[in-house]
């Protein structure tokens, strides 16, 4: 039978500790392979050097370390926004992005390679689902990007998973990766400066409570009734508006943290008053803020971006009714880093 060989970046650190007492080693070989892992983020035993070569050998004869190869680099002309492009080993790839908003550094993290859930407005959907990434695959996009500022002298603040795929779908390894990168090692981001975006998955929404994370919800909404959200996300038709409503607002019930509704303005589509009236009456009653991102084109989608008039004015009817609502213009839409626009295909610009 073929000897399958364990990855060592996505254990918790008692599976660690576990691994390294059946291998008959001392306690503290476990520390010194968290610095190496997490930390000094090697990606060969052989490195390893305050090991024996012959405790290197044996853990590589047992154990795999995962290598997220950087294929491709790209700033945007602002110099706000980095891209990320990773070969997996399984030579896939996903990309990560990283955004500069005063001392707040963010990296947005993909979930999945592709993503099944073909909202009209998003380039990864274009990709369909090709697989899940592992909790190794997902923290490794963190390490990097925080290796990547450490170096600089700077340090990374907040990660949303926002990236390709919905994390919902990819449940286990998702929470998983967030309670590694939440650890006082390695990446080392505090549980309220991570959040999980979804567009709607309610039953996972509802598991995510039972999770007890504390972690910041956001929700990909869109649309203010039904007919208009199922045009453009075919989740909502098997759980509608009252549904993802009723859940996120356990969710906040239960976490004691507000959620952000994400809201996607399409001109002509669901950018005009009467839509920012409904989603007035939508969410009214929750402790919740509202994130409207003009559309960033993508290529031969049936969307237009909203002008400034458009984008302005749906705002105003937000804030005049008490709402928190607040624009994110994209960072780097230039790169196709913005927010619906990740997209295999990247520029490699070493
Ligand atoms: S918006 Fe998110 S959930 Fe929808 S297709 Fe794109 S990646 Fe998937």
């Amino acid at each position: 039978m073929a000897n399958k060989k364990i990855e060592l970046k996505g254990l918790f650190p008692e599976e660690l500790a576990q691994q390294v007492s059946n291998m008959g080693l001392e306690k503290y070989r476990t520390r010194q392979l968290i610095d190496w892992l997490y930390n000094k983020g090697v990606t060969d035993f052989e490195s390893m050097t305050n090991l024996s070569k012959a405790v290197r050998v044996r853990l590589d004869a047992q154990f795999k370390l995962l290598k997220l190869n950087r294929i491709g680099q790209i700033e945007s002309a602002s110099k706000d926004t980095e891209k990320f492009l990773f070969e997996l080993p399984d030579k896939r790839r996903v990309e990560s992005v990283l955004m500069r908003d005063g001392k707040r550094r963010t990296l947005c993290v993909s979930s999945q390679v592709g993503c099944p859930l073909d909202c009209q407005f998003c380039a990864t959907a274009r990709m369909g689902l090709l697989r899940n990434l592992t909790a190794a695959e997902i923290v490794e996009q963190v390490l990097y990007a925080q290796r990547f500022l450490r170096a600089r002298g700077d340090e990374l603040t907040h990660v949303v998973m926002m990236g390709m795929g919905e994390p919902l779908l990819n449940f286990d390894q998702v929470i998983r990766a967030i309670r590694l990168i939440n650890l006082d090692y390695g990446a080392a981001v505090g549980i309220r400066r991570i959040t999980l975006s979804t567009v709607g998955h309610v039953p996972g929404i509802a598991k995510l409570a039972r999770e007890k994370l504390k972690i910041g919800l956001a929700v990909s909404l869109n649309a203010t009734t039904d007919v208009q959200r199922s045009q453009i996300m075919p989740i909502n038709h098997k759980w509608p508006i009252a549904e993802l409503l009723s859940a996120v607002r356990a969710y906040c019930d239960q976490i004691r943290r507000w959620a952000t509704f994400e809201y996607v303005l399409l001109h002509g589509f669901n950018d005009m008053p009467e839509d920012a009236r409904r989603l007035i009456d939508l969410v009214r009653d929750m402790p919740c803020k509202i994130n409207v991102i003009p559309w960033n084109p993508i290529e031969d989608a049936p969307f237009q971006r909203p002008p400034q008039s458009a984008i302005d004015r749906f705002v105003n009817i937000l804030t005049q009714a008490q709402l928190t609502a607040t624009v994110r213009y994209s960072k780097g839409d230039d790169i196709a880093a913005g927010c619906g626009q990740l997209y295999q295909e990247m520029v490699s610009g070493q």
